[in-house]
This record gives structure tokens, sequence and C-alpha cells, in this order.
């Protein structure tokens, strides 16, 4: 079975303006699209956005529930982000990587400050499948070691070793392309690989099954854990009770680096600048991109310890980029760090989460059967889809074909037709709007999502 089609492609009417036609036209015949069949998807054509809403061409408005790929923290056209980029552009657009810049000093700088104890240093990627791809290699040159062990039901990117490492279907079509990949199992006390009855015992068994596979693949072959602090695509999966800070155990006993991939809950997502602040764990690398800038330029990056950034003090790093700390892409990274001070996004995002979200979710999973399990933390949720309570089945996803099929369909166009756009994959409805939304949007999101749940209950 298929994980990675877009449902949010599916069954959608388009209005009829000729503008709205162009675009359709033109995105047909002449974009290749990401993870798709190309004959398969019809993009909703997007003209305009402002904050946590954005219009068609023919000014249908849609409340982003996803943040587009829970990328775009601070919203659409965010007034401080739009003016940095402009003013770093009518100063300097571009400068290449060896040469010293301001802004790209001053936000490795602050990226710095407020990571992890002992972190030193940020090489700066274009998005976060390279950032991880960096840090893999970084730990290799370190260690000395080839083996990379990472989770199933993960999501890391789509360049070789990311996407070896991904622990979902999206590898399965790519083959091997990194040989030293493992694959482990992390805790899901919902669909428990270890038949746990706590949330505790799923944390014990976790870490006993992690060790045992580093046992028998040999600690001394192995360069690195890299894990999603709370895994995003595959379900937002929250670390269970001292999980990280028992993987950091093993890494320090086995002489193993610890990547933390942030890509999607780094810069507020999960109500702290990185969300492993809120595990008491420190990381030896943490990888990043989406929320740094919001996607307003490509940017990514890893954020080294002194401990590795010293391992290439006196002898090259064999690796680098024509657009490593881009200066647009850096001033917008800059100004969302004022913005996030500015308007005490992190509050909000914890305030909205506990306040706001989590009850309306304890609410909807009392009232709809077709709600298995509802979890998160701050502005990132996910609700387990189910055709039975009993027996957790999902509810069904896709066909026998792969294609997107009826029921999670129907959730989508649902909540499309309220005017939402909301974050679906595969039998999982993710609650990850713009850490800015307004209180009243999010309310009247969750009304939509509300509604849209009475179409999947029909399947239960
Ligand atoms: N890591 C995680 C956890 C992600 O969610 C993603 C993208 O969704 C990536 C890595 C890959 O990032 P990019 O698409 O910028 O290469």
């Amino acid at each position: 079975m298929t994980d990675f089609i877009d449902l949010n492609g599916a069954e959608q009417s388009f209005g009829d303006s000729d503008a709205q036609r162009e675009v359709r036209a033109n995105d047909r015949q002449y974009v290749f699209h990401s993870w798709s069949a190309q004959n398969k998807i019809d993009p909703l054509p997007i003209a305009k956005g402002e904050g946590a809403r954005f219009w068609d061409y023919d000014g249908n408005e849609f409340l982003d529930f996803s943040s587009q790929l829970v990328n775009l923290n601070l919203g659409h056209q965010h007034p401080g982000l739009v003016r940095a980029i402009q003013e770093q552009a009518g100063r300097l657009a571009t400068i290449q990587p060896s040469i010293a810049n301001d802004v790209r000093g001053e936000l490795a700088k602050r990226i710095v400050e407020h990571s992890f104890d002992g972190a030193r240093s940020v090489f700066f990627t274009n998005g976060g499948a390279e950032a991880n791809e960096y840090a893999v290699r970084m730990a290799r040159h370190h260690t000395g070691r080839q083996k990379v062990l990472a989770r199933y039901r993960s999501y890391h990117g789509s360049t070789a070793t990311a996407i070896t490492a991904t622990g979902d279907p999206r590898r399965w079509a790519n083959g091997v392309l990194d040989a030293g990949v493992v694959h482990f199992f992390g805790p899901y006390p919902y669909r428990s690989e270890f038949f746990s009855e706590s949330p505790e015992q799923e944390t014990e068994r976790a870490l006993a099954h992690l060790e045992h596979t580093i046992q028998l693949e040999g600690p001394d072959t192995i360069a690195a854990i890299i894990l999603e602090t709370v895994t995003g695509t595959n379900g937002v999966l929250v670390p269970t009770p001292g999980y990280l800070a028992g993987v950091r155990a093993l890494c320090d006993r086995y002489g193993i680096v610890m990547i933390a991939d942030e890509v999607m809950v780094g810069f507020g997502r999960t109500g702290e600048w990185f969300a492993y602040q809120g595990f008491d764990v420190q990381p030896d690398l943490v990888t990043f991109a989406k929320g740094v800038n919001s996607g307003y330029v490509p940017l990514g990056g890893v954020v080294i310890s002194e401990a590795i950034h010293n391992t290439f003090g006196d002898r090259a790093f064999p690796g680098g980029l024509t657009y490593s700390g881009h200066p647009l892409a850096c001033a917008a990274g800059v100004a969302t760090f004022d913005i996030f001070e500015e308007e005490g996004i992190l509050e909000r995002v914890r305030d909205l989460g506990s306040r706001v979200i989590a009850p309306r979710l304890a609410e909807l999973a009392a009232k709809h059967p077709s709600v298995g399990e509802f979890r998160g933390l701050g502005l990132f949720w996910a609700m387990d889809l189910v055709l039975d309570r009993e027996t957790r089945e999902p509810l069904v996803p896709y066909n026998a074909a792969g294609e997107a099929a009826a029921p999670m369909n129907a959730v989508v166009a649902a909540c499309k037709a309220g005017g939402l756009f909301p974050f679906v994959h595969f039998n999982r409805l993710q609650i990850a709007p713009p850490l800015v939304i307004g209180e009243d949007e999010l309310v009247r999101g969750l009304d939509i999502i509300d509604a849209a749940l009475d179409v999947a209950d029909g399947y239960t």
C-alpha cells in the first residue's frame, strides 16, 4: 500500500475565471510535481495569501490548517519577513559562502544561542533533506563509522541518504541509496509494536529494542542515530516519557552521534524554539529548515556541537553548497527571531494548544466514533481516524489501485467545502496552522473539522 499520495489534490471543484483556468492549464502542461503520478493530480490554484488564509484566483478563501507543508510558521505575507527580504535584496541579493556576511553570521549566532548546551556553529543548506544529508556525513567523519540507525514511521527528506533513512513507504520505490542505513521501531503507544500497556512500558521496551539493535549491528560500526524529535508526517508521534533521554544515554554509552531532525518541529511548532527543549535532552547535531524563515526563501541547516565542529578544525570538511547561507534567506531568518520575540509566538503556541485545541479535540473524540486517538502539543496535532474503535483499523485512505479512496477523500472534500485547507496523511487528519493564526480562525477551523468528522463517522 502506498502512503504518500497527496490527498490535498483530490476531488475539488475549481472556479471558472480565465485567470484560474490559465494557471491550471500551464501547471498541468509544464510543471512536474513532487510525489505524484503526473496525470492524476489537479492542484488547487492559489493567487494570494495573508496570515492563516489564502485565496484562489476566483476569490474563494481557504483557512490554512497545514501551514503549506508545515513550514509557514509566521503565516502568509508577514510584513516583517517581506520587509527584511526586500531590504536585503536592495543591498546585497547574493554572495558566495566563503565570504563573510552580516546576516549569515547574525543568524548563525542567534541559532547557536537558542540551541543545546555546547552548540558551536551552523552549516546552512537549502532545505531539510540536505541538512540531514550533511548531518549524517559529519557524524560519519567524526566517528569514522558508517552505519546510521533511523526509525520506521519517519520522514527525513528525498535525497539519497535522507530517503533511505526515511521509515515510511516513500522510501520503497527508491530502493537502497545508502547501504549504511538500518531501521528500528520507536514508541507508538496507540499502535504499539511492543504490546505495551502503558507509555512507560512502551519507553522501556522501545529502548531495550534499540539497544539490542545497536548490539546486533555492532556498536563500533554505528556513526549516528537520527530521529524526528516529534514525528511529523507519520502522525505527530510525541515521544513517550523518558524515551529521548534514554536514546541520549545509549548514544553516550556506545559513542554514537545523536541527530535530532527538527525540520518540521523546530522554530516554534511545539511551543519551544526547538522541540527537544521540551524533553530535556541535548543532541549532538540538530537539523532544521521550514520554520527558520517560514520558507519565504529556501533555507535549512545543521546546528553542530563543539566536538563535531572541532573534528573539522584542522582537517577540511569535504562538502559545500553554492547557496550555503544565502543572504535573502538569512535576512528572513534573522527577522524570524525578532518577530517571535516581539509577538510572543512561543507563549501563544503553548496557550492556543493547551487552552483551545486540546479540550476541543477531546470533545470531538468523545462525539465522533471515527476518532480513534488524538495526540499532539503546541500547534501540532493529529487525529488517528479509524473504521472501528475496537480494532483500531485505519479509516481507508487508499483503494486497491493505490488511489485516494472514498473515506479519507470525503473528509478532505468536506474540509475544503467548508473553506479549510487540511493537512491529511494516510488515515490522519493533522492540525498544523500558522503560529500566527487568530483564535477566532482556529475555532472556526475546528468547527469545519467537526462537520468533516460527521462524514468520517458515516464509514464506521
Ligand atoms: N525532515 C522532516 C522531519 C521533514 O518533515 C521534512 C519535510 O517535510 C524533511 C526532513 C525534508 O525537508 P525538505 O523537503 O526541505 O528537503
